[in-house]
This record gives structure tokens, sequence and C-alpha cells, in this order.
């Protein structure tokens, strides 16, 4: 087996990867050995396709923003489940974080004086968000990567899968890969760990997320003995594209659109009145699935997929030009519609997962509920639950925190690197395990089974599209959990039609699925606990937020069972729960 050692090795190389890399690189003014591990090429990571922007307070005062408004909307958007010690740090790092983009070269819209711009975005107060039209995410990691590569102690390890995380005795030892090109393994040993490894909305088949986005680090994480933290909220984003589910932005919401019925009403007007169509998405989710229910929604003929309508024809070729060039460009080549002149057919799709690996707030990753973190491990970007959105994320909050907690978790592990000396004592035993680990992916090529991944992929997506959206009920649910054991016991009996080492997709698609079904249990019985309402997770028998029994974090082990869950408390600093009105 090929062992690389490393000072410090990050899975994972969208924004929060990246940032981390950068800040490691940068804290040890290149000196400390950085090894940057990625299944997809670095800049086909999902972060390039973030759309909208990134928030933070960049005028303090002006249009009556300030960083502790911020943080208000940032918890109330939570519906009080984000750990506000988190929030507080996230909103006074942001802006920070918008100008260290700003001097790598970002070209973020400016007005005619030469000032960023900032658009509305969804649950927040006042426009906050800094935009780069609707590319922003595409220049952010261009941003970062070109910056990335004047490091020579950086290598950048494109098209490797990592299969494993090694661990010993609550210590992190390394990172077991197969370098896609050969099929060969890889072993990274590193002092210094980091998971940046991105979310899972890829467990739905109707998402806005990448074909890549199926929690591979989380599910890693979760094999290896670490809680998974508050799984149950998917955020259901409103404008998915029908029948794709491809992403919509907010901010075309942001810029002025329209959400329309079947009899072109601006139905929003009966849920959020204040905030209309830019209400938080987890009410504007709810609110359309709810016109859909109630028989006021349309039939896309192609797909037969019910949706409703947003509409853009208001704002004119112009503004559509400059601020959405991308959504107009997408609607025409999916749809043949300018949306300049026509509606877009639209309805909730997965996008977000506010859950993933336990952390503290550093990103340390946890190893049990109480204080004990994993030595040498951070979790980084959307993977790591740190908690700052709660049960409920707001537009644009994400790139910052990828930003904020990618910078905090690089040189907390570089300096681990640094006053930690060589691991030669355990390195034996590290490269024993990844053997071990490796013969067992070896044999699954060799599996004899009867059960095709991908049909039991298809069975995942229509399950969870299907039981598990936008509101649940217990029924469903308990339906959901029977389907996806079902599935769990089909997939130890899989084959790999490709016996072949290069490229051999069809194995590394067949990993991420058994990760897929794994996650897609611990999403489901934590969901199916939570007995009342709250953020993304919307029970149809407990219509109501129970801050007396669930203002709480809900954490799953892994067993040989069903996962066991248990819970913590929420950090509440300043903003006490109360009433969300919108
Ligand atoms: C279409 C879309 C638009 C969005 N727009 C916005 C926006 O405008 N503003 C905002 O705040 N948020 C937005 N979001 C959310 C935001 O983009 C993501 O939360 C964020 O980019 C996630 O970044 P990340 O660094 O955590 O992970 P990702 O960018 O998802 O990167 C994950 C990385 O992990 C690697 N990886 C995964 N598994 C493995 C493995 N097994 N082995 C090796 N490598 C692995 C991948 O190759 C990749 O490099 C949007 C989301 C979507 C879906």
């Amino acid at each position: 087996m090929d062992v690389l050692e490393y000072d410090v090795a990050i899975v994972g190389s969208g924004l929060a990867g990246m940032r981390a890399a950068l800040q490691a690189s940068e804290v040890s003014q290149g000196k400390l050995r950085v090894a940057l591990i990625s299944k997809l090429h670095a800049m086909r990571s999902h972060s390039v396709s973030a759309e909208g922007g990134i928030s933070g307070v960049l005028y303090p005062g002006e249009a009556g923003d300030s960083i502790e408004l911020h943080g208000f909307d940032t918890a109330k958007g939570s519906d009080y489940l984000g750990d506000q010690d988190a929030i507080e740090l996230l909103v006074n790092e942001a802006p920070k974080e918008i100008r260290f983009f700003d001097h790598l070269g970002v070209p973020w819209n400016r007005d005619d004086s030469g000032r960023i711009v900032l658009r509305a975005f969804g649950g927040m107060s006042v426009p906050r968000t800094a935009f780069a039209a609707d590319k922003t995410g595409f220049f952010m990691m261009s941003a970062l990567y070109d910056s990335l590569l004047e490091y020579g102690n950086l290598d950048i390890f494109h098209e490797h899968y990592v299969t494993n995380l090694l661990l010993d005795g609550g210590v992190f030892r390394g990172f077991l890969a197969i370098d896609l090109a050969s099929g060969d393994p890889k072993l990274f040993i590193a002092k210094s760990g980091i998971i940046a490894t991105g979310g899972f909305s890829r467990i739905y088949g109707f998402t806005t997320t990448a074909y890549s986005s199926t929690g591979d680090g989380i599910a890693l994480a979760y094999k290896a003995g670490i809680p998974l933290k508050d799984m149950e909220f998917v955020q259901f984003h409103p404008t998915g594209l029908i029948p794709s589910g491809i992403l919509i932005t907010e901010a075309a919401r942001g810029e002025g659109g329209y959400l329309l019925n079947n009899k072109e009403e601006r139905f929003m007007e009966r849920y959020a009145k204040s905030k209309m169509e830019l209400a938080p998405r987890d009410i504007v989710s709810r609110a359309m699935v709810t016109e859909i229910n109630e028989g006021r929604g349309l039939i896309h003929k192609a797909s037969g997929m019910k949706h409703l309508l947003l509409d853009l024809r208001h704002l004119g070729d112009e503004k559509i030009d400059e601020r959405l060039p991308m959504i107009k460009e997408m609607t025409i080549k999916m749809l043949g519609i300018d949306p300049a002149k026509e509606p877009i057919p639209v309805r909730p799709a997965a996008h977000f997962t506010m859950g993933g690996i336990h952390t503290n707030i550093h990103g340390q990753v946890m190893l049990d509920d109480s204080k004990t973190p994993v030595e040498g491990l951070w979790a980084a970007g959307e993977c790591g639950c740190v908690s700052v959105h709660g049960s409920n994320r707001l537009g644009s909050n994400s790139l910052s925190q990828c930003v904020i907690w990618g910078r905090i978790t690089g040189e907390m592990a570089a300096k681990r690197a640094s006053n930690t000396g060589e691991p030669s004592d355990t390195r034996s035993k590290t490269v024993a395990r990844a053997e071990e680990e490796y013969n067992k992916i070896v044999k699954l090529l060799d599996n004899k089974g009867t059960q095709n991944p991908y049909e039991l992929r298809s069975k995942l997506w229509e399950t969870m599209d299907t039981l598990v959206y936008v509101y649940r009920d217990t029924k469903s649910l308990m339906e959901a959990k029977r389907r996806v054991a079902e599935l769990k016991r089909s997939y130890s009996d899989i084959y790999i039609a490709d016996k072949g080492r290069v490229y051999n997709t069809n194995l590394r698609d067949a990993l991420e699925i058994g990760n897929m079904i794994e996650l897609a249990e611990v999403v489901i019985v934590s969901a199916i606990a939570r007995k009342e309402s709250r953020g993304a997770h919307a029970m149809v028998e407990y219509p109501k937020r129970d801050d007396a029994n669930w203002l709480k974090h809900t954490l799953a082990y892994r067993t040989s069972e069903e996962p066991r869950l248990s819970y913590i408390p929420v950090k509440i600093t300043k903003w006490e729960p109360k009433e969300r009105t919108y």
C-alpha cells in the first residue's frame, strides 16, 4: 500500500476544505505539509454551484443593520435550535471573510461608487448578502484555488475517493483513499485531519444538489463511532426547477420575484404577510406544499409533477441579465422558458442538510455527548454540525459558515500538527488497519450478490421523496424506516458489475450508495423521535414547536441495530426563544 505522511490531511476541496488548506498553509508560512483530497477534481466540488451570495454585515449602522441583528435573524431563522455562541461567532467573523475574499479577487457586484452591493435574502431583516451575479460560489472557489497553487507545501489529490476514517483510541490517525485513476489504495497518515466533505441531500431524488453530495464524510465518521447531530433537519429549498430539481436561487425572490399559485395569487400573503416570498425557507416550503395539497398547484405536462410558479417577468430583461444571468441561461436551456416572458415552474427540493458530524464551537469532532473531542480531528462546512443553522438555515449563511469554520479548523489543525511529534510508534498499526479495510473493499468487487446498487438508490430516492418530504407524519416515517431497513439488508447482497480497476465509478457509486442508506436511516429514526414541528421538521400530528420538551439537539450513535439517540441542550446566550412570525 502506498503510504503518504502529512502534517495536515483535509478531505474535501469545497469552500470549507480549500479555506482550511489556505489557512493551514498561511499560518505555517508554507512549512507544514498539507494534503487536500477530493473525490472530484477540486474545482468541481459542489461549492462552485453556490449562486446567490454570502451573508455578512459590511456596513453596520446603514439601513438599520447591525451584527446583533444578523445574529437575531439567524437564531430566529434556526427556530431557536442554533447554538447562539456559534451564531455570535458567525456574524462577527462574516464581514472579515467577505473582505478577505475581496482581497483574493472575487468580483463582487458593486455600485457606481465602487462599494460592494448587498441583496435581500429570506429571513434576513435587511439586505446583507454580498454576491457575484448568481455565480458567487464559482468565483470564491476560483479565488481560493488560484491562491492555493502558490503554496509548494500543498499537494492536491484530485479524484481520490476516501473510504475510511482511521481513529485509534479517540485519536485521529489518517484517511484511506482509492486513487480512482488507477484503483490503487493510498493511505494518508497525518497529525491532524479535517473532514470537509459537504452535505447529503442526494439521499433524495428531487434535489438541487450534485450527484456527489452523498454525505460520505458524515457516514465515515458515523461508522468510526462518532455521533451525528440533528440529522432530521433537511432543508427543502422552495424553488427547485421542474422536473430536474436544479436550483433557482433565492436571490430571484431577493431581486423581487413572486410566487404564484394556479389562480395567479401571491399566496405567501396568507402565510407570512410581512416577509412574503422572503420568509425563511422552511415557512415558504411549507406554504407551497400546502397550496399544492389544497389543489392550488399546477401540473407539469411532461413530467406530471405538481408545482407552483416563480414569476420574474416584472423584473425585466436588464435586471435579469445583470443580476440573474445564469438563471436565465438555465431556464432557457432546460425548459425553453425566458424568465422575462414566462413564469418558471418550481417546487420545494432537498437542498441543504443542517445536521452532520457533532462538533464543538471550534469545529472539533466530538466523540460523545459531553466534552470529549477526537484528538486531531475537525469537521468544517456543510458536513459539520457546529450548529449555527439549528433546524433551518437562512440562505447565504452557509457560505459564511464554510469559510469561517474552514479558516478556524485550518488554523487549529496546523497548530496541533506543529506541536505534535512524528506518529512513528503508531504507524505500523495504522497501516495494518488500512490494509484490512482495503481488503474488505476488494472483496466487495468479488461479491457474487444479486442486488443492483443503482436499483437500491432509486428505491431510496422514491422513499425519501414521498415519505420524508416537507410534511412528515409518524405513519409515513415508520413506512420509510421499514423500507430503508430492507434496503440495508439488500445492500449486503450487492454486486459490482465492473470488475476493473481504472476509474471504477461503479465501485465508487456503490460505496456512496451504502453511505446514503446509512444516513437516510439516521434521518428517519431521528425524525420519528422528534414529536414537534420545528424549522425543516414539520410533523402533521405535532404542528407546534414544543420548547418545553424539544429545545435540544439530537445525537445519533451507530449500533448493530438502529441508531441510538440521545440529546444535549441548545446554547442560548442572548435571544430567548419566542413565537416566530414573519
Ligand atoms: C445549487 C446550490 C446553490 C447554493 N447557493 C448558496 C448560496 O448562494 N449561498 C450559501 O450560503 N449557500 C448556498 N448553497 C449551500 C452551499 O453552497 C453549500 O452548503 C456549501 O458550498 C458546501 O460547501 P462544503 O465545502 O461544505 O462542501 P462541498 O462544496 O460540497 O465540497 C465537498 C467536497 O468533499 C469532497 N468529497 C466528498 N466525499 C468525498 C470522499 N469520499 N472522498 C474524497 N473527497 C470527498 C468532494 O469532492 C468535494 O471536494 C447552495 C447549495 C446548492 C445545492
